[in-house]
């Protein structure tokens, strides 16, 4: 079972054939409305991420690859897009669907183990954050980004289909940042705590003093003074010891 949180489920609409394993986070666009149901995830104009299959199970959206892909489709009609563009060449995702992707992909990372990368091609060997057409044939030499390479998996019927636009795949590296700085700020969370936010804290302990508890309010003080510097020994030890 793999859910992610703050996605909004759609109910399992895949057959439920199970993946292979987990290599690749493949960005599409829909040229249309979410939700894609073909996809795991479907992201809409203003980042909501919707859920139509778990992540244990395949999607429909990759053909070949769907074994050891987890797809992402993004809508590009609405008003956000200027309208109901008939090629969505000209419509780059809104910021809150990069970062979106990004929460996805920093899931992914995180439940399934997929490489904050990006994918080289469609290989079987290849792994991290993929675009559509990297398993697409046909000919690409007037698009900024090539197709599917000798010996990649196929991952569409359609050929010469660009999705997901050049304009967002040049934004593949945006997304491949946002993963990054999200998994980076968990990781990193233990040092968030700094002798300006301990001072925060004091203060907020100063003006809540219930009666009767001076004592415990006393200790909180102490150990949040002594917080920071304790907590940067102990990061810095775990550090040390990988
Ligand atoms: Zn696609």
């Amino acid at each position: 079972m793999a859910k992610m949180p703050g996605a909004l489920w759609q109910g399992e609409h895949s057959p439920k054939v199970e993946m292979d394993r987990y290599d690749v986070v493949c960005v599409h666009t829909i040229v249309g409305y979410a939700p894609a149901h073909a996809a795991h995830f479907s992201v809409k104009a203003d980042g909501t991420i919707l859920q139509s299959r778990d992540t244990r199970y395949r999607s429909a959206a990759n053909l070949n690859g769907n074994h050891r892909v987890i797809a992402i489709e993004n809508e590009d009609h609405g008003p956000r897009f200027g309208g109901t563009p008939t090629l969505p060449e000209w419509v780059p995702l809104t910021l809150e669907q990069v970062e979106a992707n990004g929460r996805i992909l920093a899931w992914a990372h995180q439940t399934h183990d997929i490489p904050l990368e990006l994918c080289p091609n469609s290989r079987a060997m290849s792994r991290g954050l993929a675009y559509h057409r990297q398993g697409i044939d046909g000919d690409f030499s007037r698009y900024r980004f090539p197709g599917r390479v000798s010996g990649g998996e196929l991952w569409s019927g359609s050929r010469g289909k660009v999705c997901p636009t050049d304009v967002r795949i040049a934004q593949l590296p945006e997304i491949l940042a946002h993963a990054r700085a999200l998994v980076n700020k968990e990781e990193e969370g233990i040092m968030a705590l700094t002798d300006a936010d301990a001072e925060k804290l004091v203060e907020a302990f100063m003006r809540y003093k219930p009666k009767g508890q001076e004592l415990a309010v006393e200790q909180l003080l102490k150990q949040a003074a002594n917080a920071p510097s304790v907590v940067r020994q102990e990061h810095r030890r775990d550090r040390a010891e990988e």
